[in-house]
């Protein structure tokens, strides 16, 4: 008898691309998982917990992550599951059978593509004071002189996105994503006093 495999979809919060993975039962079961994208960025992480699951999903729609759980019954045997982002209404993530989960992800690609069009369009934030706390409160720190890279740069640029915005060291390119999607994120970064971009060399 051939071993199950389960399959699990995201789409990376960073770089955008949609991550596809397949797992058999047995490692599922076996260990906490870690399923990374590719870019290295972002990861999905699985845990079972005797009857429950529990996941933690990047979410590409609104930048944060979920933490979802269901039945292990349903997240091994059913044909597809997909959980859903509360800010979005979109789904986050897809575990089921290989062509149920690359359906829906196909699916949930053209939805993200149009609601990031539409957000560029309107020019337009996930949550408009949010972005607009979490940039004040990155401007504050940059006055402090507290914005560095590891690689010793001391220049870099702002680069504002629909629900983050990246610090891009001018010297190495290395960058630092800082999430501005939810009030968390605005607590977040301001107990903050310095912010380290992660540099591209040592
Ligand atoms: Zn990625
Ligand atoms: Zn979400
Ligand atoms: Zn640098």
């Amino acid at each position: 008898m051939a071993e199950e495999k389960r399959t699990i979809a995201y789409i990376c919060p960073a770089c955008r691309q949609s991550v596809i993975l397949e797992r058999s039962v047995f490692q599922l079961a076996a260990a906490p998982n870690e399923l990374p994208c590719p870019c290295g960025k972002s990861a999905l992480r699985v845990e079972m917990m005797g009857d429950r699951v529990h996941l933690t999903v990047p979410c590409v729609s609104c930048g944060g992550e979920h933490r979802v759980t269901c039945a292990s019954h349903d997240f091994l045997h059913r044909r597809g599951l997909a959980f859903s982002c509360g800010k979005s209404g979109l789904d986050c993530c897809y575990v089921g059978e290989e062509d149920t989960v690359f359906g829906a992800v196909r699916r949930l690609e053209e939805a993200v593509d149009k609601l990031h069009r539409e957000a560029g369009e309107r020019g337009a934030f996930l949550d408009e004071i949010v972005m607009h706390e979490v940039l004040s409160e990155i401007r504050d720190i940059a006055k402090r002189g507290g914005i560095s890279c590891s690689c010793g740069g001391k220049e870099w640029k702002l680069q504002v996105n629909y629900s983050s915005v990246d610090l891009v060291c001018a010297a190495c390119g290395g960058d630092l994503r800082i999430p501005a999607a939810t009030e968390s994120d605005i607590e977040d970064i301001c107990c903050k006093h310095t912010l380290r971009i992660h540099g591209r060399r040592a």
